[in-house]
């Protein structure tokens, strides 16, 4: 093992054995790779591999650690035990459980997050509660933040039901996600035995990524630690950004006090050129309270200067994208070693259809395509019954989505019989003999649909198919009872609203005709989106790439209102979605590109934001840079919109929820333009628009 290639403050942590260590080091600065070659450094001076635990944070971070160290230092490494806390937990749990009492044994069942869902809505019809009011997505997130300490008491009812809940659990011996780290932590508090064991076994303890940690992660930690306390600890309090789960940045100053550590601090570092070095630590310059504050310096030269575009519209922005993708594959850069980094998953579709457009593979990252989300697809589903009743694997998508008491024995019965007399489920509906309610509800579901037919037909803009299907379907009525989990999926069906919007210009003939050409297209990507190819462009949000590095980096879509959200700054969390851009910033390597755009197509609504003043906090030597206070208005061509009349005026004082007090500042026979604060920017209303309120 050549420890030569590390810098002494690597090679302190390095070969430091006995006792706790944090390593506190900015982005880049080879925190992994220090804790990597502790782990051989640590095995090469006759470390048990069997007694050295290492977490990360991902199954994939795991693996590529693992990977590494045996090349280090040969397949001994194969017996350290390298994983993220939820897989440590399971394979604890595998050998322990039995400590929780006869309900549970080793072959429990580790069940995600759509069957304990399932579990839920079922446990709450059981006991006969409105499932709307205590819907499953809801209780799901509440349930999970309980078990987490997050908090700290349940209503009656959800109590009940949660009690209920984790019955059925222990009942078919099946553990939720929470529950691995949870009944681990209980099996060692209260079997002394247990914990003297492990305590013995584990001697070294190291924790990427720390964080990241939430307080039960933590409480395990310190659990584990045996009384000489061989814990290490690498991190960047800069890079802490998932507080909405609960993660606790200030655990790294806790873990220094209660371990009472030592602090190694790494600050050079070896990842990013030192223009793209000088924008990042320019940006996180600006949080307040910063821990451990450090300026990074780069081992390497300048570099290219790091681009920032503002583009007209977010298609414009979307293919300024693609085209410097081209240009920059063109210069021997593969595709797999760039990426492209947003703020939130719904931003990825714009992306995409540029990306289709231009040829260039792409694979969206950890997550589905947004055209295979099953919200898209429900909807999708609807347009397409509408237009052709015949389609069975639409029909039988929306049938009973939302639920309307068509079990899946009726429409398996549908389904042979259609088979059997060779027509459509849509036909067989109303030949079959079926009793009493379940002919009714199949009838009134074709009533349903029979009216988004007739109201489809009768639109004069595309862009609302989708509003009336959302309507009509009682889609939207679903998606509101799903609290923040429905508001996601609705946010991404608005953005499907864009694609009627678009191709409603692009495409001539009627309605029917516009909407048949508009989904054959989709189809046609979600087709491509099947394919899996390696060197791909990276679409992903900045949360899935943490602690990963790609050569060339563009971050879209920096605007007021989307990074920072509009959240944050409702609730005072800038400092939050600073440590995001960061995050985001000091993945690039050699190239990093900013971009925005002036107008943007968002949850259906034409929007213009001001540039985000992260893109001015990071002090680029750019005169393009307007500062934040001179948004610059363009011109749209607004009619394509449906309006009708309202008595505001230009200079008239009106107020929004989201947006809170604004200026009329133009109007005209289609469009009202309003001027709500800073961080809000200008926004656009087609005119009668029900947000507005006249003050
Ligand atoms: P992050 O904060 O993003 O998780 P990190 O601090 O974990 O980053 P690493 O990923 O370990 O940083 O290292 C960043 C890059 O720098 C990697 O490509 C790594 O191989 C390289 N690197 C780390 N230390 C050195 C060194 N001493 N000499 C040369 N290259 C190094
Ligand atoms: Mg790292």
């Amino acid at each position: 093992m050549d420890l030569s290639i590390l810098n002494d403050n690597q090679l302190k942590a390095v070969k430091h054995i006995k006792g706790p260590l944090s390593v506190v080091a900015g982005a880049g600065s080879g925190k992994t790779r220090t804790l990597t070659y502790r782990i051989g450094y640590l095995i090469n001076q006759g470390v048990n591999p069997l007694s050295i635990l290492a977490v990360t944070f991902t199954n994939k971070a795991a693996r590529e650690m693992r990977e590494r160290v045996v090349e280090l230092v040969g397949p001994k490494a194969l017996d350290v035990t390298l994983s993220t806390f939820h897989s440590f937990c399971a394979r604890f749990l595998r050998s322990e459980i039995e400590y929780l009492g006869q309900t549970y044994n080793r072959r429990f069942l580790i069940i995600d997050e759509d069957d304990s869902k399932q579990i839920i809505r079922d446990t709450v019809k059981e006991l006969n509660y409105d499932p709307n009011r205590y819907n499953s997505n809801r209780l799901k997130s509440l349930f999970s933040k309980y078990k987490n300490g997050q908090y700290d008491e349940l209503e009656t009812i959800e109590q009940e039901i949660y009690l209920k809940y984790n019955d059925y659990l222990a009942y078919n011996n099946s553990l939720d996600f929470d529950d691995l780290i949870n009944y681990t932590i209980k099996i060692l508090k209260e079997n002394p035995s247990v914990l003297a064991y492990y305590n013995q076994y584990y001697e070294y303890l190291l924790i990427d990524e720390f964080q990241d940690t939430n307080s039960v992660q933590y409480d395990l930690i310190k659990l584990l630690s045996n009384k000489e306390k061989n814990v290490f600890i690498v991190g960047d309090p800069d890079q802490s950004i998932y507080a909405f789960r609960g993660a606790n940045y200030e655990n790294h100053e806790r873990f220094v006090r209660e371990f009472k550590a030592e602090v190694v601090i790494l600050d050079q570092n070896y990842r990013s050129t030192k223009n793209i070095l000088d924008a990042a630590n320019q940006l996180i310059g600006h949080n307040k309270n910063r821990q451990g504050e450090k300026n990074l310096r780069s081992s390497f030269d300048e570099g290219p200067k790091v681009i920032y575009e503002q583009r007209d519209s977010d298609k414009d922005e979307a293919y300024y994208v693609a085209r410097a993708i081209e240009i920059i594959h063109q210069g021997h850069t593969p595709y797999q070693n760039i990426a492209v980094l947003y703020r939130s998953n719904a931003l990825s579709r714009i992306f995409e259809e540029a990306f289709l457009r231009y040829n260039i593979p792409y694979t969206v990252y950890g997550g589905i395509s947004f055209f295979q989300r099953k919200e898209i697809k429900d909807m999708l589903s609807y347009v397409r019954v509408c237009l052709f009743p015949q389609d069975n694997i639409s029909l039988k998508r929306i049938i009973n989505v939302p639920r309307r008491k068509i079990g899946q024995t009726t429409i398996t019965k549908i389904e042979t019989y259609a088979t059997i007399h060779k027509i459509s489920m849509w036909d067989a509906i109303d030949q079959m003999d079926i009793k009493g309610t379940t002919k009714q509800n199949l009838l009134d579901f074709k009533e349903i649909i029979i009216k988004m037919q007739n109201e489809i037909a009768r639109l004069d803009d595309l862009i609302y198919v989708v509003d009336l299907v959302l309507a009509i379907s009682g889609y939207k009525q679903m998606l509101n009872d799903e609290g923040n989990e429905g508001k996601d999926r609705y946010e991404n069906i608005l953005e499907l609203k864009s694609v009627f919007y678009n191709g409603a210009i692009d495409y001539k003939g009627t309605n029917l005709e516009k909407i048949e050409q508009i989904l054959d297209d989709m189809a046609l990507k979600t087709d491509q989106d099947i394919v899996e190819d390696k060197d791909t462009v990276k679409l992903a949000t900045i949360h899935q790439v943490k602690g990963l590095e790609f050569d060339c980096v563009f971050v879209v879509a920096l605007e007021e209102g989307i990074f920072p959200s509009e959240t944050a700054f409702n609730s005072g969390e800038i400092d939050e979605e600073r440590r995001i851009c960061y995050v985001a910033t000091t993945r690039a390597k050699k190239r990093l590109l900013l971009s925005c755009s002036r107008q943007r197509f968002r949850f259906g609504q034409l929007q213009m934001n001001a540039p985000s003043r992260f893109i001015e906090e990071m002090n680029l030597e750019d005169d393009r840079i307007q500062k934040r206070k001179q948004v610059i208005v363009k011109e749209v061509a607004p009619s394509d919109f449906m309006t009708s009349s309202d008595d505001i005026k230009i200079g008239d004082k009106v107020t929004h929820e989201k947006y809170g007090f604004g200026t009329v500042v133009q109007k005209d026979d289609n469009v009202t333009r309003v001027a709500f604060s800073i961080h809000h920017g200008i926004k656009l209303f087609t005119n009668g628009h029900p947000a507005l309120k006249k003050v």
